[in-house]
């Protein structure tokens, strides 16, 4: 439910209601929005009194909110969420590139692949020490050797990392490292995950699942909002059609979609998007012209010799391009590309 408060209404009469709630038992979040407050409830609707919230004063009136995500919802949560993670915000006017290896391979590789994206304008760093990976053979990624030298890369480049949690039980570990929880797509239903990642007070990126709806998408988020993690960033990733040119089809129709129906920040991969090296810079353009927050892009030092997802890996160069060519897209969509640390 929201209570959309009248234009005039003062702090008193939105406290009075506030305090109403509180005494009912329901959990607030308040919008303070240019020309009138919206107060969001969370709790059992059938205990909620419509009758008396509205006569109370300053109350103009109570409305359900007809998506099965609450916390998640543009209705809840009128102003688009900025969320912090140290010295970046996603969301808001500054875009974000996120870019690093699919895998951290070994110190060398992923130390060599951090100088070159932050060199070439990256403002932050992936890279997976935990891999999930369709076949049990492949390179599963360093592990906790992996998590060690993404934190070296960070202290060396100043750049906040990006890497996935598999698992519920390595949480912890892994947050002891990451700037930002990935939430892999195979994981996005995962919901003992989302509950654990919610309970953090680190940054999580939900990539899309791969045959997720963005209902599903959105309530896989409302699993961690409700967690009591307000910090969430959606990534659109590909999702699976009938197309096979293509690894994925990249959905840029959910970037408007989700900012209409969310208030959350929304990034693009196209890496895992289209699995095609030549591929990743135009759609990366499209992404920011469609208004994403944002972009996650696979870069390694050597592409012929990346032991996971190397024919949609760009090389270091492949990838200053990408970024001179995203800049003017960033300035005529009135956005700017946060400012690199030094
Ligand atoms: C990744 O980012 O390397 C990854 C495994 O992505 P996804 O979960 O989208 O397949
Ligand atoms: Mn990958």
């Amino acid at each position: 439910m929201i209570i959309v408060m009248q234009p005039g209404a003062t702090r008193e009469e939105e406290q009075r209601v506030i305090s109403h709630l509180e005494r009912e038992g329901f959990k607030v979040h308040l919008s303070r929005g240019i020309e009138r407050t919206i107060i969001g409830v969370i709790g059992d609707k059938t205990r909620l009194k419509a009758e008396t919230v509205t006569a109370l004063a300053g109350v103009e009136k109570v409305v359900p909110i007809l998506q099965p995500y609450k916390l998640a919802s543009r209705d809840f949560h009128p102003e688009d969420t900025v969320v912090e993670t140290g010295n970046r915000t996603i969301g808001g006017a500054a875009v974000q590139i996120i870019a690093g290896p699919c895998a951290v391979e070994s110190r060398d590789q992923l130390l060599e692949a951090a100088d070159a994206v932050r060199e070439a304008g990256a403002t932050m760093l992936r890279g997976g020490a935990y891999k999930p990976r369709s076949s049990p053979y492949s390179f599963q990624g360093l592990a906790a050797k992996g998590l060690e030298i993404l934190a070296e890369a960070r202290e060396r480049t100043g750049l906040p990392v990006v890497t996935e949690v598999m698992d519920q039980n390595l949480v912890e570990d892994v947050a002891a490292v990451a700037d930002v929880l990935q939430i892999g797509s195979r994981n996005m239903q995962n919901f003992a995950l989302l509950q654990a990642v919610g309970q953090t007070n680190k940054p999580v990126l939900l990539k899309r699942g791969l045959a997720a709806t963005i209902e599903e998408w959105l309530l896989a988020a409302e699993y961690i909002l409700n967690a009591g993690n307000s910090r969430v960033i959606l990534c659109e990733r590909g999702i699976r059609t009938f197309e096979t040119y293509t690894r994925n089809t990249l959905d840029l129709s959910a970037v408007p979609a989700v900012k209409h129906l969310s208030h959350l920040p929304v990034i693009v991969d196209p890496s895992h998007g289209t699995g095609r090296r030549f591929m990743v810079a135009p759609m990366a353009r499209a992404a920011l012209a469609a208004g994403a927050d944002g972009i996650m892009v696979e870069v390694h030092p050597r592409p012929q010799e990346a032991l996971s997802d190397g024919s949609q890996s760009l090389d270091p160069e492949q990838f200053a391009a990408l970024v001179r060519e995203i800049r003017p897209i960033i300035t005529a969509s009135g956005r700017e590309l946060e400012r690199q640390v030094v």
